[in-house]
């Protein structure tokens, strides 16, 4: 029997012939193809905004806030409940990672919660949109207005879902994407930072390129830097030719993919909603691209069960994520986060991704729904 993975890349013959041409092509490093991709990407987004390709989703964020001028003594709010790689953005600049509990009912960042813990050192509020989930936005910029904070969201999961019925990326303060190999659209690995602040996007462009001035202009142009000057520290985060010919297959592709995991969402909700013993959150799936499913047992021990019955049948799931503030490197042991805690230690994230068949999808509510009608017996 065939396992059924929990995330997958979708890779088709459109990408392969695409890295096919530029490895042909006989130039590998950051020129035309990560210039069209900005493009096509300002495109798709529909911004005025610069879009600035990096490396990672990782890249994105610790560039982002570095170019903020955020150091040693400055504090960034982040929910607890994601993946590492917003606190280690953060804490690569030097600033504090102020974990923030979450919202019960959607894992988004607590507004309340983050407030307390607000001080005069604050500089940056970076939400994440948990699942996928943009809402709570209005209330995140309301609160950075009201202290003067800067906004970076790790919108890692949310890439072509739309608020307010632009495309995200559209409004707000600084917007970062992931590309790696398993979210909405890849690059391979990769990562783009959206802001219309042109000092902040001019900082970001020499940063990736080791903080060498203008030295994209000339890339794009085909030229190289040779008489050049660096202002300010930088770093080797540019993106590839290599990676940004996958990512432009796959924007071409982003409505059959995007049509592919709405769908799944959307059975794997209307299945969940008829069932008791399981939770989810509810999502408008005309305005979200999900990237992860979690659902949320009564205990944590029916989840652990549900997990390991999963296993059995060939089915891999997952956990988004552990709380940050419970890492030894993160470690807060000053306060407490009760409602990122419960989350966890109830949640299961169910296998999502645009090549998984409807027999699949099947198979997986099936084992769930066994699972718990035994468990109530
Ligand atoms: C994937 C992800 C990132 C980092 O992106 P990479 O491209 O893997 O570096 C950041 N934040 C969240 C919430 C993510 O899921």
């Amino acid at each position: 029997m065939s396992k059924i993975k929990l995330s997958k890349s979708c890779i088709g013959a459109d990408e392969k012939q695409a890295v096919m041409s530029v490895l042909d092509g006989g130039f590998l490093g950051m020129g035309k193809e990560v210039q069209l991709f900005e493009q096509e990407l300002k495109a798709f987004i529909g911004t005025d905004k610069e879009v600035i390709c990096v490396n990672t989703g990782t890249a994105a964020l610790h560039l982002a806030l570095l170019c903020l001028d955020l150091g040693v003594g400055d504090e960034v709010l982040v929910p607890t409940l994601t993946y590492v790689a917003s606190f280690q953005a953060i804490s690569a600049t030097g600033a504090i990672a102020v974990a923030c509990d979450v919202l019960e009912s959607n894992g988004l960042i607590d507004l309340e919660d983050a407030e307390r813990r607000i001080t005069s050192r604050t500089r940056v509020i970076m939400p994440v949109h948990y699942a996928s989930n943009a809402s709570g936005m209005d209330g995140v910029y309301a609160l950075a207005d009201k202290y003067d904070l800067r906004v970076v969201e790790d919108a890692a999961h949310s890439f072509g879902g739309t608020r307010d019925n632009v495309k995200i990326g559209c409004k707000g303060d600084v917007i970062c994407f992931s590309f790696d190999g398993i979210k909405n659209i890849t690059s391979g690995e990769g990562g783009a930072v959206v802001t219309s602040d042109d000092k902040l996007a001019g900082r970001i462009k020499d940063s990736r390129l080791l903080g060498v001035i203008k030295d994209t202009e000339l890339r794009f142009l085909g030229q190289r830097s040779w008489d050049f000057d660096v202002l300010n520290q930088g770093f080797r985060y540019h993106m590839s030719d290599i990676m940004a010919a996958i990512g432009r297959a796959q924007l071409s592709r982003f409505e059959e993919l995007a049509v592919q995991r709405c769908s799944i969402a959307k059975n794997y909700a209307a299945a969940f909603k008829k069932m008791i013993g399981i939770s989810f959150i509810k999502l408008d799936y005309t305005n979200v691209v999900p990237h992860i499913f979690p659902v949320f047992f009564e205990s944590s021990d029916i989840r652990d069960s549900v997990k390991a019955s999963l296993l059995e049948a060939g089915i891999e799931t997952g956990i988004h994520y552990k709380p940050n503030h419970t890492l030894s490197f993160y470690k807060d042991s000053c306060s407490s986060f009760p409602k990122a805690e419960k989350l966890y230690s109830v949640m299961l994230t169910l296998p999502l991704h645009p090549s998984l068949s409807s027999k699949q999808i099947d198979m997986v509510i099936n084992n769930i729904e066994t699972f718990l009608l035994g468990a109530r017996k």
